[in-house]
């Protein structure tokens, strides 16, 4: 059974059709890219997954709880997660505190950073840290980190609530591509050690060939292509929406997942 089920999902703003009834599944243990130029709808999508916008139409299921009309707390309590980018306040703590904040509100101790409940949290913190390969920069303030590590915590700070499912939109923008390779390779790396189900948006199609189990593509709301990436890169319409017709996916060496 899949982790996620997606039917006929719609969502307009006024006349505009962002989502048009779109369906598609997602196993635990897998990558799903879901691609498609700008505007087609991924984070409509997204938003409507983790519950910050309510569909006009359609079904969100997770392991066959349905999903839309609850809030995005409970989404997140039932295991859909999100990276988020460190609030500001935050930037000032340490990396470690910032995963202890982040265990303590996964446990609904939302901002209760006693002392004791902070010392009891260290531990899992740097397991959580270990896992994202940051446990060495633990004491060192979020504000001083290179923009990939912080990245990295961010990604730490997702898995403290023990998501089954984990939303990335555009995970690795403003990276390298030394950095998104990273960044990528840690996910997949975490899918497979976690068996957790992850639904990305990437703009780097050398980074989506190379990682995504699975893609789908989006354009003006609808859902054109599914399938593996050597499917998906073949697929003509595919390559019609992204480069006008004639024109094919580079097919630039990748760095191989590892
Ligand atoms: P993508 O993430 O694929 O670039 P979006 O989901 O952000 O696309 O947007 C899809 C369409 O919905 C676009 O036409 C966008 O202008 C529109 N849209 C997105 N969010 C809103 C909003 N809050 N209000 C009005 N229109 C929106
Ligand atoms: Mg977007």
């Amino acid at each position: 059974m899949s982790l996620l089920t997606v039917r006929d999902l719609s969502k307009s703003f006024g006349g505009n059709r962002a989502v048009d009834g779109i369906g598609f599944q997602l196993a635990a243990g897998e990558l799903l890219a879901l691609i498609g130029p700008n505007g087609a709808g991924k984070s409509t999508t997204f938003n409507m997954v983790n519950g910050q916008l309510r569909p006009d139409g359609g079904s969100i299921t997770l392991d066959g709880h349905e999903l839309i009309g609850r809030k995005p707390r409970e989404i997140w309590k039932l295991g859909v997660g999100r990276t988020f980018q460190i609030a500001e306040t935050f930037a000032s703590l340490t990396v470690v505190e910032n995963v202890q904040m982040a265990l303590l509100s996964a446990d609904g101790r939302v901002f209760s950073m006693t002392r004791r409940a902070a010392a009891h949290k260290r531990s899992e913190a740097l397991a959580l840290l270990q896992q994202v390969g940051m446990a060495a920069q633990a004491e060192r303030p979020c504000s001083v980190l290179a923009y990939g590590d912080v990245k990295r915590v961010e990604l730490a700070i997702a898995l403290a609530n023990a998501p089954r499912l984990l939303l990335m939109d555009e995970p690795t923008a403003g990276m390298a591509p030394k950095e998104r390779n990273e960044l990528m390779a840690l996910t997949r790396q975490l899918v497979q050690q976690r068996g957790l189900g992850v639904l990305f948006t990437e703009h780097s199609m050398d980074v989506v060939f190379a990682y995504a189990d699975r893609i789908i593509v989006l354009a003006r709301g609808r859902l054109i292509a599914e399938g593996r990436p050597a499917e998906i890169r073949e697929n003509p319409l595919v390559q019609e929406v992204y480069f006008g017709s004639g024109k094919t996916f580079e097919r630039k060496p990748v760095v191989t997942p590892a």
